[in-house]
This record gives structure tokens, C-alpha cells and sequence, in this order.
């Protein structure tokens, strides 16, 4: 291991010292990377400071002590989660960093077992590892690696990810294991969506997805999209009745999990190494990130062979991708404000190739992280490809500065239309908040017609930038008055697309609400939000007479969404353009279908309840989730449209006027029995 570059004719004093050293340094990078979910180097030196301290443990093995990194799994258990004790330990994986290395490997294993030994080789999925208990077919407890031993329950966050069975095929008692993801489309959805309301990005998908599923509130992860791909069995397939890795992870699909089909089983490492060369290059076209290849003995008698050390079983070996990193020379920093008047800094590259495209622009997110990396005009640079995906600067290469770089800082005005900017409390973005910034205003068309939103086949960027610069369109609702003539004056606009866009803006006027909703780009309500707003108020009117207290009332909608909303229809000007909208002729209700599997039986089919006072067993957002997945409708206020309310400790006004208006009145007790009998 010497020729990787490091001294170990160390004397014995620096040697403690070193080892001193690196155990404090990994086991801050552990902290940051395992409970915060927020890594502070990337992962490469992470592991190639590991492997420096495992080399010199190698040499003086009386220099291992038992709370060295090398000995221990994962990190700590966050406080505010309950416990689970694992069975089985859950185990690391030992790396392999070449061909070299998986030969070693192989090497050892037939020494100890015998030529009759394959692989099977899996993708090594960049998530966190899950654990997930089954009784009798039911899902009852999931939870976290943690220090390996115990984990953290997070079974209410893990039922939101679609692809866990909540039953399975059999009535099987079983733990399974596998990793939980971020899809690498949702990891650049969530962190553009955090770059706009100036939160941090998150550093990767694996990251994002640890940090989305270590959250108190399950919502957080139920609007993270995340999935799950199950790799194995606590303890192994011979419980189940399996002689090999292969044959469990058949059976456990049989059983309804979803399991990753890429895996494939090698007589020889030659072949593991074959499998491994061809998806260095075929990683980047995965909808998911891998951050290397597991290569596991497959025969069970064999693995049992081959044994454990205290950290990971030594019948399986992770190869780890080399880190894609590259320099190149920071040209300038330009700056752009985004539709809610965030001002962010972009990167303007050297163009160079990283990752399998060219590379020459990079979000530099904001001013606190510029300085924080201290990064300068004319630096030369480290980038990479954040998720495989989004160009990130890691960091100047201060060794190469050669005293011609210019620090940088934001400027007090927006670039465009020269306000001040603002830094909201709380935030680190700087914002403009000038409405009238043409900058905003333009992004705001656009979103308007994107896709998603309002759909304007035809009006594209370069479309909204003329008729902005024109001056035919200051609003949204100015699109609706664009006249044939107008159109055709616009340079590059020929009959035909003018009648195209026509068209389009007509068709345009007859979209379901939801979509008015997010085009209109209330602050935090993206699509999700926008489609149970328009389901819940059908009306765009009866959406904006709502108050706080009626909106808190929906299970997804929170305080920050809850306030956006109201701020957003308080604004006199929001109002102009929404009644010219409607004198447009634009539809303003919903008309999408009721949710789907809708129960057509029972006692809360079609019916409209009010939850009141305090509930003492259940919590009330269940309460409210269960009578609606049985087909009732909860509403917030008693009228003589409601059909039942639910009266619970100290239920006060609402309950008098249910008496007065002489409706069915029950207590939580007949609550829980009628959701029981539906069971
Ligand atoms: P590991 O990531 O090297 O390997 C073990 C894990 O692989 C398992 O727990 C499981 O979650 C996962 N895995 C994915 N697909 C799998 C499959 N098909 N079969 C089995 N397991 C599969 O080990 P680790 O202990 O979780 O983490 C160590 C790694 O984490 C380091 O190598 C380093 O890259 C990273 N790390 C980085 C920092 C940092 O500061 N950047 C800090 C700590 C750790």
C-alpha cells in the first residue's frame, strides 16, 4: 500500500500522532457525511484518508484501537427518532479501488474456499442503507443502519416511498434490506426548487435522500420521491430456504420487492472485472447514481466460509468509482435573477470535458458559499459533476493562484433593474423585490407557459423575451389580448406560427385550475401543492376567500405554503391580473377527476366531516387521511352541508352549532370503531 504516497517511516511518536490525527479528522468527515447528512469533503478523500489509516493499522496492528474508524459503521443515531436494535448487524463493505484490488480479493477467497466459487455482481446504489421488517406479509418497522447495531425507526417516512410493499405476495415473516435513493431527475427538481427559495443545495443524491428520510415530519420524504432497491435478507437466504445470493434476490422479488435486475453472475473475476469496466462507462446513462459495483461470493456455504471482520463480511468487496474531478480556469461570475427575484451566481468556465460532456457554466449558488471556498475571478478551479449531473465547483486550487485573481463580491443592486437587494432573514439568498423587475417578469411568463403550468405550445424563451421587449406583454394576462397583427410584426414570426401560438394561448384558456395555480407561481407551491389546492377549493374564488386557519386544515399544505397563499392573493396587483384572466375567458375551477380509488361503500363515502376538539387517541392529520382514503371529504367549518362531525375533548363552538343544526355528532370512540371495522 506504500506506493499510494504516504510515509509510513514515520518514528513512532509522529506515527501515534498521525493516527491521532486521522481518526479526528474522519470522524468529523464522518459526522458531517452520517449525521448531518452534509459532507464536508468529497467522497474520495474521505476514502483516501481511510485508506491511509488502514495501511498504517496494517503494519502496526497495535496501533488499532477499538474506537478507530476502521472498526465502526456509520455514524451516531439521531436523538427524536425511536431506537430498533438490529437482529443481524448491519455491515459495511470493504473497498476495492482497482482491478488490482478485486484480484486480491478473488485471490483470498478461493485460498479459503476453493476454484468452485462465483460472484454475482450488483450496482452499488448511492443511497443509504434500510432496513425493513416484515410480519406475517405486513410491513410493520423500518429503520436506518445507524452505528450498525441500532438504527433509527423511521417506518412512518419509509411508507411514503411507493415502491416498499406495504403488503406483500406472502404471508412471510421477513427482514429485508436494501437502499434507499433520490432518482437523479427528482435530486435536480429538489435542489433547483431549493436554489429558488435560497436553502442550500444538497451535495448529492445520497445525501439529499439520508437528510429527506431523517425527518420528523413524513411529509418532507413523502414529497421527495424517493424509491427503494432491495439487495438482501437479514441474516441470509437460508432461512428462507435459499442456497445462494441469486435465489434470494428471485425470491424476494416473487415476494413483491423491487430488486435491481443489472446484477449479473461471474464465474471468474475476469468477468467481474469486464462487468466492472462496463458500467464505469455506462453509469452516467442510469436514472439513478451508483457510486461503484458490489461483487459478493453467491453460494451461502461459501460466504460462511469466508466469514466477517468486525466492520464488514469478507465475502464481499465494493469497488468504488474513481472521482471524476478535473481543473480548469474560472473565467467570470455572472449573475441572473430567477422568477422570485433570486439573485445567483453562475460560474463562466474555461470550457473542459467532465463526466462525459463539456462543461462551461456552474451554479455558485450564493455569495456566503462563494467566500466560504473562497473562490476567485481568474482562479483555476476543481469541478465535478455533483449527482453525476450538475457541474459543481468544489474549490480553488490556491497552489496556482499567481496573484492576478479578483475576489468576488454580490452587488448591492439587482444587475437589471438596479433596486436593492434584499437578504431575507433566514435565508442566504439576496433577492430583488421589485415586482416590476423585467428580469422576474420575464421568468415568470415563461414559467407561465412552460409545460407543466399553462402549456402555450409556441412561446418559448426566445418568444416571451420579443413580446416582453416589445412591450406587448407586461403580466400574464396580457398574453390573452396578443393580437394577429401584433404577432406578425415580431421579427421571425411567419403566418403559420402566428396562428400556432393563437392556438395554443386559445386552448390554453380551457386548462384545469391546477394548472393556472402553479403557473401563477405562488411562492412554495409547486405542482403537488397546486393540484390539492384545486381539488380541495375547485374554484379559483373560493381558494382566494380561504384564511389561514381553512388551509392549515388540508393534511399537505403547511404554515410556510399556508402564508405564501395568503400573501400572494392579498397583492392588488395579483387581483388585477386574475380578474382580467377571468374576463379573458380563462377557466377557473378544477376540473380534474376525484381521486381515484375512492372506496364506493361505507360510512364516510360522500360525506362531508368536521374534525373538533381534541383527539386523544389518534392524531388528528390520520384521522383526517383515513376518513378521506374511505371517501369522505373533511372540511373545516360546520355549515348545513355537513354530514357528520367528529367531537373530540373540548370541542367547543363547532360541536354547538352541529347540535343547533341538528347533525350527526360522534366521539372519538365510534371514530376508531368504524375506521377499525374498514380494516
Ligand atoms: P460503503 O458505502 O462503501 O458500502 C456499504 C454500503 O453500500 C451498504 O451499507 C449499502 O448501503 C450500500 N449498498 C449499495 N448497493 C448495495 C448492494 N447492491 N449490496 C449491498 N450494499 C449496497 O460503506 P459505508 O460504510 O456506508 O460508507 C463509507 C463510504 O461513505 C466511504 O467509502 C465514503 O465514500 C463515504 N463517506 C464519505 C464521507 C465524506 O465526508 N465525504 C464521510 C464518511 C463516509
Amino acid at each position: 500500500m506504500t506506493d499510494k504516497g504516504w510515509d509510513l517511516k514515520l518514528d513512532r511518536i509522529e506515527l501515534e500522532k498521525k493516527v491521532q490525527q486521522l481518526h479526528q479528522t474522519l470522524n468529523q468527515y464522518g459526522h458531517a457525511y452520517y449525521v448531518l447528512d452534509k459532507p464536508d469533503v468529497p467522497d474520495s478523500v474521505y476514502d483516501s484518508m481511510m485508506q491511509e489509516l488502514l495501511a498504517i493499522e496494517a503494519q502496526y496492528p497495535d496501533l488499532i484501537l477499538p474506537d478507530s474508524p476502521t472498526q465502526r459503521v456509520g455514524g451516531e443515531v439521531l436523538s427524536g427518532f425511536g431506537k430498533v436494535v438490529h437482529d443481524y448487524p448491519m455491515l459495511s463493505l470493504s473497498n476495492a479501488f482497482n482491478n488490482e484490488d478485486l484480484r486480491e480479493f478473488d485471490r483470498r477467497a478461493r485460498e479459503a474456499v476453493g476454484e468452485q466459487l462465483s460472484y454475482i455482481c450488483e450496482l452499488k446504489i448511492d443511497g443509504l442503507a434500510i432496513s425493513l421488517r416484515y410480519k406475517e406479509g405486513k410491513f410493520v418497522q423500518g429503520s436506518t443502519r445507524g452505528d450498525g447495531k441500532v438504527g433509527e425507526d423511521i417506518t412512518s417516512n419509509l411508507k411514503t416511498i411507493r415502491t416498499i410493499p406495504l403488503v406483500l405476495k406472502e404471508n412471510t415473516t421477513i427482514e429485508v434490506r436494501g437502499e434507499a435513493y433520490m432518482p437523479k431527475k427528482s435530486f435536480l427538481a429538489l435542489n433547483l426548487g431549493r436554489d429558488e427559495s435560497g436553502e442550500e443545495p444538497f451535495a448529492n443524491p445520497r445525501n439529499a435522500a439520508a437528510g429527506s428520510l431523517r425527518q420528523l415530519d413524513p411529509k418532507i420524504a413523502a414529497s421527495r420521491n424517493l424509491a427503494i432497491f432491495i439487495y438482501g435478507v437479514g441474516g441470509d437466504g437460508s432461512l428462507y430456504g435459499q442456497d445462494s445470493h441469486s435465489d434470494s434476490l428471485d425470491h424476494l422479488r416473487t415476494l413483491g420487492f423491487e430488486t435491481n435486475e443489472e446484477r449479473q453472475r461471474c464465474a471468474t473475476i475476469e468477468e467481474v472485472i469486464d462487468y466492472v469496466t462496463t458500467w464505469t462507462e455506462k453509469r452516467s446513462s442510469l436514472a439513478y447514481e451508483i457510486d461503484g459495483i458490489v461483487i459478493k461470493v453467491d453460494r451461502y456455504e461459501d460466504q460462511e466460509q469466508l466469514g466477517y471482520t468486525a466492520k464488514s463480511p469478507k465475502w464481499a468487496i465494493a469497488y468504488k468509482f474513481p472521482a471524476e474531478e478535473v481543473m480548469t480556469t474560472l473565467v467570470d461570475i455572472e449573475l441572473s435573477v430567477g422568477r422570485t427575484g433570486v439573485v445567483t451566481p453562475t460560474a463562466i468556465l474555461e470550457p473542459v470535458r467532465v463526466a462525459g460532456s463539456t462543461v462551461g457554466r456552474a451554479s455558485l449558488h450564493n455569495e456566503d458559499l462563494i467566500k466560504e471556498k473562497d473562490i476567485r475571478i481568474g482562479d483555476t478551479v476543481t469541478i465535478r459533476k455533483a449527482g453525476d449531473i450538475i457541474p459543481e465547483v468544489i474549490g480553488p486550487v490556491v497552489e496556482q493562484r499567481i496573484g492576478i485573481e479578483v475576489p468576488f463580491s454580490m452587488p448591492t443592486n439587482c444587475p437589471v433593474c438596479d433596486s436593492e437587494l434584499i437578504r431575507i432573514e433566514g435565508e442566504v439568498a439576496l433577492r430583488c423585490v421589485n415586482p416590476q423587475c423585467p428580469a422576474q417578469m420575464k421568468e415568470a411568463l415563461i414559467h407561465f407557459v412552460s409545460r407543466n403550468a399553462m402549456n402555450i405550445e409556441g412561446l418559448g424563451e426566445r418568444v416571451v423575451d420579443q413580446l416582453y421587449t416589445a412591450g406587448l406583454v407586461h403580466d400574464v394576462a396580457d398574453l390573452y389580448t396578443l393580437t394577429e397583427e401584433q404577432l406578425l410584426a415580431l421579427e421571425r414570426m411567419g403566418k403559420k406560427s402566428v396562428a400556432n401560438l393563437l392556438n395554443g394561448i386559445e386552448l390554453s384558456k380551457e386548462n384545469s385550475l391546477e394548472k393556472l395555480l402553479f403557473g401563477l407561481g405562488i411562492r412554495h407551491v409547486g405542482e403537488k401543492a397546486a393540484s390539492i389546492l384545486a381539488e380541495e377549493f375547485e374554484t379559483l374564488s373560493a381558494l382566494m376567500d380561504a384564511n389561514l386557519e381553512r388551509l392549515l386544515t388540508i393534511h399537505e399544505i403547511g404554515e410556510k405554503v399556508a402564508d405564501s397563499i395568503i400573501t400572494y392573493f392579498s397583492n392588488e396587483d395579483v387581483v388585477n391580473v386574475l380578474t382580467k384572466l377571468e374576463s379573458y375567458g380563462l377557466n377557473l375551477s378544477y376540473k380534474g377527476l376525484r381521486r381515484q380509488d375512492t372506496p364506493t361503500n361505507g360510512p364516510f363515502v360522500g360525506k362531508t366531516v368536521v374534525l373538533t376538539g381534541k383527539l386523544t387517541v389518534l392524531n388528528r392529520n390520520d384521522a383526517k387521511s383515513e376518513i378521506e382514503a374511505l371517501g369522505g371529504k373533511v372540511s373545516g367549518s360546520v355549515s348545513k352541508k355537513t354530514d357528520l362531525v367528529i367531537a373530540g375533548e373540548e370541542a367547543g363552538s363547532k360541536l354547538a352549532k352541529a347540535e343547533e343544526l341538528g347533525i350527526e355528532i360522534w366521539d372519538e370512540e365510534m371514530l376508531i370503531n368504524a375506521l377499525k371495522e374498514k380494516e
